[in-house]
């Protein structure tokens, strides 16, 4: 099998998993009780708490674990408007953000809230002084996230950071795909809220955390006990923290060797792609990427038919993002982009891990070859360009 499909989840590195376990049998218990075996529970809570922080530049006491991205940015979003509304009722946003936020955002305009959803331009960057048109006395939020899912552009957050300092709203960016994959601090890009997610870099799924930076008034999101400083209530999930915090020590240590080899192997892919299947267009930013993402637009062919015989030579790949399949809607990303309906529905993400190999690759593009062509023999619309062209 050949998996390049890590955007939508990467596999439990082994150490992780070899860390987690002690956690399911013998150090059972609860991190908020008083005996020894409790406390054993909380050291290892805190151990992961610092290891993030000092990855992020931040402070233990900023960290706040989740049950995963989803949650992380659901409580951004929600809590914030909450606690400023009194200050106002306008968030930003883009429109090719992870549905996490979308559909937050669509959440929260019903409860009375405005919404500016900034366009980006063909490779997926926010446009900066889109952004500082849209900044209104009565705004609170900005969110935009750090790098995309689908198309692997990075955003420019130092300066979207910069500016929302400038005019003293709260940024919050959704780092589920840049976290443990590139380089991230905090302070230095100005961001007031995180979210990451654990099994994006190969930890646990289920698992993941919100960075708050102090000073910022949000409220609990879970209700009930006391537990991450009064924010989020629930027995912690001691062995999913401590797989996060390992995973995250882990990509932290492996992050520069992992960015080198996936970008040889991502370039690799692109360079033969483009230059050996005809009528295809890399989608996203061709170098603001993130290493591993591989996003093209194949003229003339269903994604979906594409990504079945793909599977069926043992390739793991994904057309728009794994959580709008089974929806006949295009990529929200993909048209945000500029694409038409027809070449957004015709497209594959390639995401790689540091296993991918360029040997792998040249498999990948020789099926890739012959998959494009057989669709293509079997397209009336290919037929009719084909015949246009003579
Ligand atoms: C995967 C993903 C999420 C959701 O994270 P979960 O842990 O699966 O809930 C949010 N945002 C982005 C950009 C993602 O890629």
């Amino acid at each position: 099998m050949i998996y390049m499909d890590n955007a939508a989840t990467t596999k439990t590195a082994p150490e992780v998993v070899e860390a987690m376990l002690p956690y399911f049998t013998e150090n059972y218990g609860n991190a908020s009780t008083i005996y020894s075996l409790g406390s054993a529970s909380k050291k290892a809570i805190n151990e992961s708490r610092r290891t993030i922080a000092d990855i992020l530049g931040a402070k233990p006491e900023e960290i706040y674990f989740t049950a995963g991205g989803s949650e992380a940015d659901n409580w951004a979003l929600k809590a914030t408007a909450e606690a400023y509304r009194g200050k106002g009722k306008h968030i930003i946003t883009s429109r090719i953000e992870h549905h996490a936020i979308l559909h937050t955002c669509k959440y929260l305009e019903k409860q009375g809230f405005e919404v500016t959803y900034l366009d980006v331009d063909q490779d997926g960057l926010v446009k900066l002084e889109e952004l500082k048109a849209a900044i209104r006395p009565d705004t609170i939020l900005i969110s935009i996230m750090f790098a995309n899912n689908e198309i692997g552009t990075i955003e420019p957050i130092a300066e979207i950071g910069a500016i929302a300092k400038e005019h003293d709203i709260l940024f919050h960016t959704d780092a589920v795909q840049a976290f443990g994959q590139i380089p991230i601090n905090v302070d230095e890009l100005h961001i007031d809220m995180l979210s990451a997610s654990g099994h994006k870099f190969n930890g646990p799924k289920g698992t993941g955390f919100l960075y708050i930076r102090t000073g910022v008034k949000i409220a609990s999101f879970i209700h009930g006990g006391a537990q991450e400083r009064n924010r989020r209530a629930g027995t912690e999930n001691v062995p999913g923290i401590v797989g996060l915090g390992a995973a995250a020590a882990r990509a932290a240590k492996t992050m520069n060797e992992r960015m080198e080899k996936e970008t040889k192997v991502r370039d690799h892919l692109i360079g033969r792609i483009e230059a050996e299947i005809p009528y295809c267009r890399l989608n996203g930013h061709r170098t603001k990427r993130l290493p591993g993402n591989v996003n093209f637009s194949f003229l003339f062919i269903e994604g979906e038919s594409m990504l079945i015989m793909l599977d069926m030579k043992g390739i793991c790949g994904s057309s728009g993002s794994a959580c709008t399949s089974g929806s006949l809607d295009p990529s929200h990303v993909l048209l945000a982009i500029g694409l038409k309906h027809e070449e957004a529905h015709g497209s594959l993400r390639l995401s790689l891990s540091e296993e991918n190999t360029i040997e792998e690759a040249d498999t990948v593009v020789e099926e890739l070859k012959k998959i494009v062509a057989r669709l293509r023999d079997m397209s009336p619309l290919y037929e009719d360009f084909v015949k246009k062209g003579k």
